[in-house]
């Protein structure tokens, strides 16, 4: 294995990657001698790719030579700009083009859909999650209880077991089995954005379903990651940002999934905006409101094209790609990196994350005994971007679209010898 573990193996791999050339593609940051910086944290906010500018470029040109006509005249014209965002968002989270929109932003897109699928009744309310949610999530449903009458208490944790990090089904089983009765929504990150658990959607569909629970799904940390097929996990709804693995830049819009089961259900509460009015008389005005079906009956207002022509720009490359080669490179990477931390050989440092690559995404979190953040900013101060959590957690997230192999490798050996 000696051979494996050397720049010359790593840079052989990238040879023989097809999807070498898309690097070249994405704008690197790079330190004051002009290298490239080791960038860790597409997790947390992808890099830009080089074509987004030309992109917004095109928008910002539209909008100086056609003013309000631009929402037919403009190269793409801005009234139907969404929908062909719609159609590729919904293939890379294995959807149907009618269960995904891009809309709004992730925490918003939360609120929204619990308006529909949060429908508490006196005896039926309680709201399950992951101890380890994204704090974001756990304060949208602790706002949700507390909006319809109950208690941030009334939130159910579904914990890792004492002395482990990661999640087991059996034990989201055992809590619906028993308090299925006063449960009304499972809200659960499907990719844990600190563990880096990939967990069984399907499964966990199945498991709120038995006690007829809703189960919705937050997947910032999975879109663009890896293959959710969300469609058949039959679970309720899902929401995602596009701003970490999607690089559609700094805060960009969400989208969300609404399964086709719901799409023509136009008794659920919702709230409403003329976006979500339909659009054949949309225009009319003062029509008494009539929804969208699918989820484009979520979309309240109508929408901002600077942010979807990032999103546009970053969608078409992953269009390009297709997710099955993406996620073959990515079980690749991420695999080489954990081989290259084990053979560190320190008992100091343990990988959080399964082991099992049908389990995880991309990210490794790596724990390392005793450290502090000093650390990270060691790791810092070479350049090498990554993730600190409280207490003693590195994430680093390979990503399959501008990260290779030779970064992999660097990364360790500076790892190795700051330990
Ligand atoms: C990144 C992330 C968020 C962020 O929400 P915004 O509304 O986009 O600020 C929320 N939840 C999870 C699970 C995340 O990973």
């Amino acid at each position: 294995m000696q051979y494996q573990n050397s720049l010359a193996f790593a840079q052989q791999q990238d040879k023989e990657d097809q999807l070498a050339k898309y690097r070249n593609q994405f704008l690197i940051p790079k330190d004051k001698n002009g290298n490239d910086w080791l960038y860790f944290t597409g997790n947390s906010l992808g890099l830009q790719p080089k074509s987004t500018k030309e992109y917004i470029n095109q928008e910002l040109e539209d909008w100086a030579n056609l003013g309000v006509e631009g929402h037919f005249e403009a190269k793409t014209p801005w009234l139907h700009y969404h929908e062909s965002l719609n159609k590729k968002m919904a293939k890379i989270v294995g959807a149907k083009p009618i269960e995904v929109g891009v809309m709004n932003t992730l925490t918003t897109n939360l609120h929204l859909l619990m308006v529909s699928f949060y429908r508490p009744t006196k005896t039926k309310y309680k709201i399950v999650i992951e101890s380890d949610a994204f704090p974001s999530d756990r304060y949208a449903v602790e706002s949700q209880l507390k909006f319809h009458g109950f208690s941030k208490d009334d939130v159910i944790e579904w914990k890792p077991r004492k002395g482990e990090e990661l999640l087991r089904i059996e034990d989201l089983e055992t809590i619906v089995d028993k308090q299925g009765e006063e449960i009304a929504l499972l809200l659960i990150g499907g990719l844990n954005y600190y563990t880096g658990q990939y967990l069984d959607l399907k499964r966990i569909a199945e498991i709120g379903h038995s006690k007829k629970c809703v189960v919705g799904i937050d997947l910032a940390h999975g879109a663009g990651n890896i293959q959710p097929n969300l469609h058949d996990s039959n679970i309720d709804f899902a929401a995602w940002c596009t701003y970490k693995y999607l690089n559609s830049g700094p805060g960009s819009l969400s989208a969300i999934f609404v399964h086709e089961k719901h799409a023509k259900n136009k008794d659920l509460p919702r709230f409403a905006g003329w976006w979500n009015h339909n659009k054949e008389t949309r225009f009319n005005m003062r029509m008494p409101f009539d929804v969208m079906d699918g989820a484009e009956g979520w979309q309240l207002s109508n929408p901002p094209i600077l942010s979807m022509a990032a999103i546009k720009a970053s969608l078409e490359m992953f269009d390009e790609v297709g997710m099955e080669v993406l996620r073959e490179k990515s079980e690749k990477l991420t695999g080489y990196f954990e081989f290259l931390i084990q053979e560190i050989g320190s008992d100091d440092i343990k990988i959080i994350t399964p082991k099992n690559p049908k389990e995880r995404g991309c990210q490794l979190s790596i724990q390392v005994k005793n450290a502090d953040k000093s650390l990270h900013k060691k790791l810092t101060e070479n350049h090498i971007i990554t993730d600190w959590r409280e207490p003693d957690v590195i994430r680093c997230a390979p990503t399959p679209l501008y990260n290779t192999f030779e970064d992999v490798y660097r990364m360790v050996s500076i790892l190795k010898d700051l330990l």
